[in-house]
């Protein structure tokens, strides 16, 4: 009895003990429910304040990470299409614009012929019965300048450059086509000289530096040795004699006795 009596006053006197606590806790409680109370104010008020201040933002992230490979595709097809834009501008720039000396000279050379071919047509509707005067004589070289095109490039295909053996430039062309002086200056040679057919050099003196150039494979020769000749005069015409395979103008050039690539020689000062 006295051990069932023990814990039953015991259990009596546990919610007293409860009670005694709780009443004491609660001021407790209450002073961290109004701090609680606080931080959910704060956070319904932060909460209102994002979702009516911050609407697209909220609605824009998850989106954002839903269409993330549309997205992607988009960017993507957008920076294509910068790209592309810039391609073209570069490419504009290139084919409008001259930057080198060499875009210069060959930009001159291309308006110099397509003056001189539409000349030509010209000529040609007015003298309709002149077969044999296809070719004439009396052309110079296209340009002004000290230093001329041995051909009319428009109607020419640039061949073999100098390379190994080959101490020249080959540029292919129709019998018959006039060649020109590519400065002023006097013949040296006027012949036949073994593999370059009939054969033409000639020396010059071009601010002050020795050139000699040299026009191979000529149908014929319209030069004599020691005649001085100026820049841009006819020499001869084209043809495909001595060691050649096809009707070419083969042109070398020499400054101070020194082979140079003939065609960078052209590029840089012919106009
Ligand atoms: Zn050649």
């Amino acid at each position: 009895m006295r051990q069932a009596a023990r814990p039953a006053s015991r259990v009596t006197r546990a919610p007293r003990a409860e009670r005694a606590v709780r009443t004491p806790r609660a001021p407790r409680t209450r002073g961290v429910v109004k701090p609680l109370r606080n931080v959910v104010i704060l956070a319904m008020v932060g909460g209102l304040v994002a979702t009516v201040a911050l609407p697209a933002y909220a609605a824009w992230n998850p989106e954002s990470e839903a269409l993330t490979i549309e997205q992607v595709a988009a960017e993507n097809a957008q920076s294509l299409v910068v790209a592309s834009d810039v391609v073209t501008t570069d490419l504009s720039r290139s084919s409008y614009a001259a930057t080198t000396a060499e875009e210069v000279a060959t930009k001159k050379a291309a308006e110099a012929a397509a003056a001189r071919a539409a000349a030509a047509s010209k000529s040609r509707s007015t003298s309709s019965a002149a077969v044999l005067s296809s070719v004439d004589l009396s052309l110079v070289a296209p340009g002004s300048g000290e230093v001329r095109w041995p051909l009319d490039m428009s109607q020419i295909k640039i061949g073999r450059g100098l390379s190994g053996a080959h101490d020249g430039v080959d540029l292919l062309g129709s019998a018959g086509t006039p060649e020109f002086a590519a400065a002023a200056g006097t013949v040296r040679t006027a012949t036949w000289f073994g593999g370059y057919g009939n054969g033409v050099i000639i020396d010059h003196v071009i601010n002050g530096v020795t050139v000699s150039t040299l026009y191979g494979h000529m149908s014929q020769i319209l030069v004599s040795p020691g005649q001085s000749v100026s820049a841009g005069q006819i020499i001869g015409l084209m043809g495909s004699t001595g060691n050649s395979t096809a009707n070419h103008l083969h042109f070398e050039v020499r400054i101070n006795g020194g082979l140079v690539d003939p065609m960078a020689w052209l590029y840089s000062n012919a106009g």
